[in-house]
């Protein structure tokens, strides 16, 4: 589950990371109730409004802007809150922008010039271990950072069984550069970050920047934080920050149904029951010659009305041409999945796609007669390879 930058700053807060502080709103009104009410907690008199969407790069697309008195607030916010804010990370289309974050300005002038630097904690696969990602080179695409000057990102891998050890957390402020206030800061910084990244059971927490004030406070200026979705039951209180807005429709819906569907971009739909066999079938159609529209797990008990269910799903996508229902029946028995394919397509009266059904297992002999028996405009399969080629013939 990812989450808005405001609410990635609250968990981080709560840890006892140093953020930029700010408040959220919806409305140019409630923008500057917010400006001045941050006035009177920090005494800043300039303040940046943030387009609050589930993209980054959102300074390039004009989503995020400094406002210098609370005229320019109400004016910036007016114009940020029901924009399409198409960034390097949207669709063209871009995202609609529902709220922003009224945040305290963090570079203000100093003794020294404020420093930006990169920061992740995120899971490395290859060793199975959390690590520390950082960088001097802040505030841009750590992507370009990564093509161009490799050698100026450093990681720290983390030992499970100890957790992060003080020399580490020091050697993050060393490789920055920084001494003295600063790199003590620093510390505090990298130690409460791993902390919040640990104990959120985070996937992500991204700080791009992390921010050297001129006055030497280390603070997140922005948050991008992705919490794994398979431990949200033991944090209720973050289940709550979902904000479906920000995510596909169609997989919302699936998932308030209890099937796996993830969406994709190509024009055969597909429909499974397990993961393996729904990977293989993805295989299958890109071998036939088409491209998969989505992965769709019915699971286990593919009954009349979850195959309606998951017809309806994959028909929302407009680029279908096709439909391929793959299910091996183990636990459940061919021909009652069969009989739930015809009764949904005669609940559903006519669906204009063609419809190849490969049933294999237990009955899929009694199964295929029920399909060719049924008078509807459904082909059926036993074998892979001819429910491939049947696939080719009707996409051609
Ligand atoms: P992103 O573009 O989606 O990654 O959003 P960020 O939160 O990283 O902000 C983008 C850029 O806005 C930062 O890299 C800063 O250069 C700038 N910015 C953010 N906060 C402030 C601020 O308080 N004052 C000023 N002057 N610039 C800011
Ligand atoms: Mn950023």
């Amino acid at each position: 589950m990812n989450l808005h930058e405001y609410q990635g700053k609250e968990i981080l807060n709560s840890f006892g990371v140093e953020i930029q502080r700010g408040i959220v709103a919806t409305t140019p009104k409630e923008a500057v109730e917010a400006a001045k009410k941050l006035t009177e907690q920090t005494g800043t008199g300039w303040h940046v409004i943030k387009a609050q969407v589930h993209a980054g790069g959102r300074g390039k697309g004009g989503g995020v802007k400094l406002a210098k008195n609370i005229k320019e607030v109400e004016e910036i916010a007016g114009k940020i809150i029901g924009m399409d804010l198409v960034t390097p990370q949207t669709s063209a289309e871009g995202k609609r922008v529902h709220q922003v974050l009224v945040a305290e300005d963090v570079y203000y002038p100093g003794d020294n010039e404020p420093e930006e630097y990169y920061m992740s904690v995120l899971l490395n696969r290859s060793t199975g271990r959390n690590m520390i990602m950082y960088s001097t080179e802040g505030g841009m695409d750590i992507e370009t950072v990564a093509e161009e000057t490799p050698h100026l990102i450093f990681t720290e891998e983390i030992d499970p069984a100890v957790g992060l050890l003080g020399f580490q957390a020091r050697r993050v402020a060393f490789n920055l550069g920084l001494s003295g206030k600063a790199f003590k800061e620093m510390t505090k910084f990298v130690t409460a970050l791993y902390k919040a990244y640990n104990e959120s059971d985070s996937s992500l927490f991204e700080i791009n920047p992390v921010l050297k004030t001129s006055d030497d406070r280390i603070i997140a200026v922005d948050a991008k934080v992705s919490i794994d979705d398979n431990a949200l039951f033991r944090h209720k209180d973050y289940m709550e920050m979902r904000d479906k807005r920000e995510e596909n429709s169609v997989e919302v819906e699936a998932k308030e149904k209890g099937l796996n569907y993830v969406d994709l971009d190509g024009n055969v739909g597909c429909m499974v029951n397990g993961a393996g066999l729904a990977m293989a079938t993805m295989d299958l159609i890109k071998q036939a010659g088409g491209e998969p529209a989505n992965f769709l797990d019915v699971g286990g008990t593919a009954d009349a009305e979850r195959v309606e269910a998951a017809f309806k799903l994959i028909l929302k996508d407009p680029s279908v041409k096709a439909i391929l229902i793959n299910i091996f029946g183990g636990i459940v028995r061919c021909d009652r999945v069969a009989q739930g394919v015809i009764d949904a397509y005669k609940n559903m009266g006519t669906i204009h796609v063609p419809i190849i059904v490969r049933l294999q297992g237990t009955n899929a002999d009694i199964a295929k007669k029920l399909i060719d028996d049924s008078g509807l405009d459904v082909q059926s399969a036993i074998e892979f390879q001819e429910a491939a080629d049947k696939v080719k013939e009707v996409l051609s």
